[in-house]
């Protein structure tokens, strides 16, 4: 008799959930009978695209029966003026996450071990998990990364290391002198994936160098992406910096053309609107300090954040409140994959959504 197709799937997939991404704002909408649900569950950009990205996909539009440049050449001139290393330093992604998977797969066969935080973002685990690897998760203190267990959990069988900076879902950062001492004292081998999805989000004098650590020829591979300060989330492209030989390895396993023709388009154009970053920023730190005091109101003491999220432990069960936000129409993700039953994130939305959202906690914990 023929097995089942579990069974013939690779053994590594057997133990695997499937990653849960935050429901989409329509689903929510038909199923709880609500209008215009606030989604702050995938840490988007609630102020919306570049307008200048727009016009760009608008303008690209006319030509999508043609294959996109799968080398990405334009946008990775773009990046490599604006970052100051060469386009053979640059790999595209479908996302940053299919860079962050991409790698996994060159480096990790069973047996083989990745370092990362607990809690830091579950891809890192998932994508170890896949190949067999054995993800070496070293707890944060005080939700924040413990670079220096994390630099004792090395071991011989350490290939790779996963640094989320700011992370994913604690919203903190480490300051960038103990980054660079951890980074300065790695042993050769590993190679160090410095996840920075939110790094723009940063105040400028608490970015880390990363990439001069690049520059200066380290097994550094600096991820970024336009699905966050940006607001091209749903376009899904993203980049990382690193040593042309792991380019190189990457342009070997990823697909011919990872990254769509407007991706491409929208994300060069995104990258020279300094006023919409702006606008962003300064609209993510208001509503941050907003939802951050209206939690604080209820009783709560949310995770000082650096990012476009906050992390807080409601001190209940969190996929109950989720679920019950959810019936208002607000939109959060429980933490339970995560290891903390209790908390939630809520991504900062426009200052509506971040008082639609405390108002219905209010509710909630009152019902
Ligand atoms: C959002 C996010 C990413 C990647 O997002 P993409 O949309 O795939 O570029 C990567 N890492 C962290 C920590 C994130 O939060």
């Amino acid at each position: 008799m023929a097995r089942s197709l579990s069974a013939m799937a690779s053994p590594h997939l057997q133990t695997l959930l499937p990653y849960s991404p935050g429901k989409p704002i329509e689903e929510v909408e038909r199923e709880f009978g609500v209008a215009g649900a606030a989604k702050l569950a995938s840490n988007e950009n609630p102020f919306g695209p570049s307008p200048l990205a727009l016009k760009a996909t608008q303008e690209a539009a006319a030509t999508v029966h043609r294959y996109p440049d799968g080398a990405g050449t334009a946008l990775k001139a773009c990046l490599a003026e604006r970052l100051g290393v060469e386009p053979a330093q640059i790999a595209l992604g479908n996302g940053s996450n299919e860079l962050l998977e991409l790698a996994a797969r060159i480096f990790l066969q069973p047996g083989d071990e990745a370092v990362m935080a607990r809690p830091a973002f579950i891809i890192y685990r998932m994508a170890c998990q896949a190949l067999g690897a054995v993800a070496v998760e070293v707890p944060c203190r005080d939700f924040v990364h413990d670079l220096a267990g994390m630099a004792a959990a090395v071991s011989s069988r350490t290939k790779l290391l996963f640094v989320g900076n700011p992370n994913n879902p604690t919203g903190t950062a480490v300051p960038p002198a103990t980054l660079e001492a951890f980074v300065r004292r790695l042993p050769p081998e590993p190679l160090l994936i410095l996840d920075e999805a939110y790094w723009e989000f940063l105040p400028e004098g608490e970015r880390p160098r990363s990439l001069d650590w690049v520059r200066e020829g380290r097994r550094c591979f600096v991820l970024r992406t336009f699905s966050k300060v940006y607001g091209l989330a749903g376009l899904r492209v993203g980049y990382g910096v690193g040593p042309p030989e792991l380019i190189g390895l990457l342009d070997r396993l990823r697909a011919p053309f990872n990254v769509n023709a407007l991706a491409q388009v929208a994300a060069a154009a995104a990258l020279e609107d300094r006023a919409h970053v702006t606008r962003t920023i300064a609209g993510t730190a208001e509503g941050r300090a907003a939802l951050a005091a209206g939690l604080t109101a209820l009783g709560f003491r949310p995770v000082p954040s650096v990012t476009n999220f906050l992390l807080v432990d409601v001190r209940r069960d969190g996929a109950a409140v989720a679920e019950a936000l959810l019936r208002r129409g607000v939109i959060v993700r429980p933490m339970g994959a995560y290891g903390l039953p209790t908390h939630l994130r809520i991504t900062v939305g426009t200052a509506a959504e971040n008082a639609r959202a405390l108002e219905a906690l209010r509710a909630v914990l009152a019902a």
